[in-house]
């Protein structure tokens, strides 16, 4: 639910319940996207605005309520004095399913956005931090760490790859966590091993889903068994790993409910009521007078199916029950002429009769009763064991939490052993400086050795890649981005060495043509999410651009590409990564020593074109296209064609740019220094006056200006 100061969440099935306050419009649309709730809960007004302004068809199921002041008073009793958008949110909740609904909130917390590193909806799609372009788990950034066993654990990892911190303590002690599981990755005296660990989890299973069953009106015994099962393998971990710190009340919560569970029910319950007994004997006195009673009343049956067919000398006679017919005699065709005659017949089959006798309709009576007041017990048995389970479950959520945080914890040790990953050292401003770096999600779908790469870059510095598709640029842009994400999450990070800052915002842009999966991808789209960019960057931002400007024309989007990289130049000290296929871009580099030239090495060993993926200081050679081409095997026609058009285009471009400049200065800009830095190395400063030398200061001065456009 939201209002306008507030966005508040409620997770039916755990009792979870947070709330952000004076989100914008932007953190709305945000926090929708990312947590993806099933139904939003509005006001009338803010629904009405909410469905017209709404462009897509799916997305959350859309309610309104109103609370009223009864519903106010009441849910403020039970957690106390929160905002609107929460009372809405929790009445709803009451209203639909019953005050059972919301019996397992432990608290209701308040989030800080700004607590967490910030990623718009597109970039967590870009990154491909969920799923894949295609909309597949697998592929994803959050499939390639998770090696969680329990879903609780899996829900966590999820939440912390989504909201990764910006506190430096709190990202160590999750780094601490992890380091204590990589050492003791083996069973040690101190400490069971990550194997051990993982075993236990995968036995716990979902507590959280459990409770959230039994919160709802119809749970079952099978729910509060299964529960309870959960509760005894997380207590056997607990032993095992007394050295962590388990929230006591927690553990004491578990430890009764198991207790209780297990002298309560027997080790088999059923799904539905009234059908099949489930309470021990000797745990309620009162029940174990009508457990003798029901026992003992089909021990009577027994007995008198033997003395029937003893007194009718049919064998195959039997005395059964149904629901909808009690108990009957039945007695197969084959013998129908041995019948007695005090048999009522009760129901003709095909090949057999059933009958009842005044006896055992007499026996029929007491049975039924002794069973319906037996249910009516175990069911108020049930109940009430439920209802001390739901008292506890508050004390139960906060220790299956720090089971699926141990979850988190060794299965990112368990990450970080299996694929070699490092832990990073973070620290504010510093510099982003990783060695061996390669890309979480790719190097495990490769086939071939991903080649690691390193990468060095000051706060304020852009690094612009150039080069023909399919040399790394893309790849190696999002593995900064994600060796980040999972830095500022405390886990490790795929590399061999790293140093990194901590980041507050990852931008990105992926250009038109390079997500076509997109779609709805357009022009328009590209460009408003680049302004968006602009208007929320900070010095500590990671900017991702990755061919920016393929969706228009050649020199349009040239033009836009360049202006958009001068801003990001212009932004000082945040962390750029520009790939473009623009080659002309590279000549900023010349005149904003923040712009640092960069390409994907390939090696021309003899036309013997091979990626290398190794990132390379300086511009990409740019007739790589077309020798790309040959390679593929376009007619030697065509590629020859291709290159006598690429050169006069070179020239014309050369004479556009250089349209400013003076002729004496007429060097080819590409392959050469800048001008200004030519006539500089040409002039004698010993022969000037110094008004001589201010002048000359002045016209150098208007040279470089030249050359940086
Ligand atoms: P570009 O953006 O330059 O067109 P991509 O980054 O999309 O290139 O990379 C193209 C393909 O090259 C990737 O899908 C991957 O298979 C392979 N690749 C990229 N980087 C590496 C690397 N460091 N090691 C091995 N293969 C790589
Ligand atoms: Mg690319």
């Amino acid at each position: 639910s939201y209002d306008k100061e507030t966005v508040a969440f409620f997770e039916a099935t755990t009792g979870e319940v947070f709330y952000f306050l004076s989100a914008s419009d932007d953190d709305k649309k945000d926090l929708l996207d990312s947590l993806r709730p099933a139904e939003l809960v509005l006001s009338e007004e803010i629904k009405k605005i909410y469905l017209s302004s709404k462009k897509q068809v799916g997305g959350p199921f859309v309610s309104s309520y109103e609370p009223s002041g009864d519903d106010v008073n009441s849910i403020v009793k039970i957690v106390g004095e929160v905002p609107a958008a929460v009372i809405r949110l929790l009445s709803y909740a009451v209203s639909m399913q019953g005050a059972d609904a919301i019996v397992a909130i432990t608290k209701v917390e308040k989030r800080h956005l700004q607590k967490y590193l910030q990623m718009r909806a597109n970039t967590v799609k870009h990154l491909e931090v969920l799923e894949t372009y295609a909309g597949e788990k697998q592929g994803s950034l959050l499939h390639a760490i998770d090696r969680t066993k329990t879903s609780t654990g899996a829900r966590k990892l999820r939440q912390w790859l989504l909201f990764p911190l910006l506190d430096l303590q709190s990202i160590e002690n999750r780094q601490q966590q992890i380091t204590f599981w990589i050492e003791n990755f083996n069973p040690s005296t101190k400490s069971p091993g990550v194997k051990v660990i993982r075993d236990h989890l995968s036995n716990i299973g979902d507590i959280e889903r459990r409770l959230g069953k039994i919160c709802h009106p119809n749970a079952n015994p099978r729910d509060i068994l299964s529960l309870s099962q959960s509760l005894e393998e997380g207590l056997i971990l607990a032993a095992k790993t007394k050295f962590y710190n388990y929230s006591e009340s927690g553990i004491r919560a578990a430890d009764q409910i198991v207790s209780l569970v297990s002298s309560a029910f027997m080790d088999e319950v059923p799904l539905h009521f009234n059908k099949e007994y489930f309470i021990k004997k000797g745990f309620q006195s009162g029940l174990d007078e009508w457990i003798d009673l029901t026992t003992n009343g089909e021990d009577k049956i027994l007995q008198m199916e033997e003395a029937e067919r003893a007194a009718t000398g049919i064998a195959s006679l039997k005395i059964r029950y149904n629901q909808v017919f009690g108990y009957y005699i039945e007695v197969t065709n084959t013998h129908k002429d041995k019948i007695p005659k005090n048999y009522i017949r009760k129901q003709t089959l095909t090949n057999a009769e059933r009958y009842t006798t005044d006896a055992l309709q007499e026996l029929e009576t007491k049975i039924l009763s002794a069973r319906a007041k037996r249910f009516e017990l175990e069911n108020a048995v049930f109940k009430d064991v439920k209802e001390k389970v739901l008292r506890s479950a508050a004390h139960l959520i906060d220790v299956a939490g720090q089971w699926a945080e141990m979850d988190v914890y060794t299965s990112l040790a368990y990450l970080a052993t299996e694929r070699k990953y490092v832990r990073p050292s973070l620290a504010d401003n510093k510099k982003i400086k990783v060695t061996g770096l390669r890309h979480p999600v790719i190097e495990q779908m490769l086939k071939e050795v991903f080649v690691p790469n390193d990468i060095e870059m000051s706060s304020g510095e852009v690094f612009l890649l150039t080069g023909p598709n399919m040399a790394g640029k893309s790849t190696i842009m999002r593995q900064v981005a994600t060796c980040q994400i999972l830095a500022q999450m405390g886990a490790y990070v795929p590399a061999t060495m790293a140093e990194l800052p901590i980041i507050d915002r990852i931008f990105t842009r992926i250009g038109a043509s390079d997500s076509l999966a997109e779609g709805l991808s357009t022009f328009m789209v590209e460009m408003v999410e680049t302004a968006e960019i602009f208007n929320s960057i900070t010095p500590k931002s990671l900017v991702i651009m990755d061919e920016i400007g393929r969706g228009t024309s050649t020199f349009d989007g040239m033009s836009l590409a360049q202006a958009i990289l001068e801003e990001m130049l212009h932004k000082n000290s945040s962390y750029g990564l520009f790939a473009t296929h623009y080659h002309e871009l590279t000549r900023i580099a010349q005149t904003n020593v923040r712009l640092k030239n960069a390409h994907m090495s390939i090696s021309d060993n003899g036309g013997d074109l091979k990626f290398l993926y190794k990132l390379k200081e300086g511009a990409a050679n740019k007739s790589y296209g077309i020798h790309v081409a040959k390679l593929a095997g376009l007619p030697k026609s065509i590629t020859e064609r291709a290159k006598s058009i690429l050169e006069s285009l070179e020239k014309e471009g050369r004479s556009i740019t250089q349209h400013k400049q003076m002729d004496l200065f007429s060097q080819d800009v590409e392959a050469v220094s800048p001008a200004w830095m030519n006539e500089l190395k040409a002039v004698e400063v010993e022969g000037m006056t110094p008004i001589q030398a201010l002048n000359y200061l002045v016209s150098l001065k208007d040279l470089a200006n030249n050359d940086a456009l």
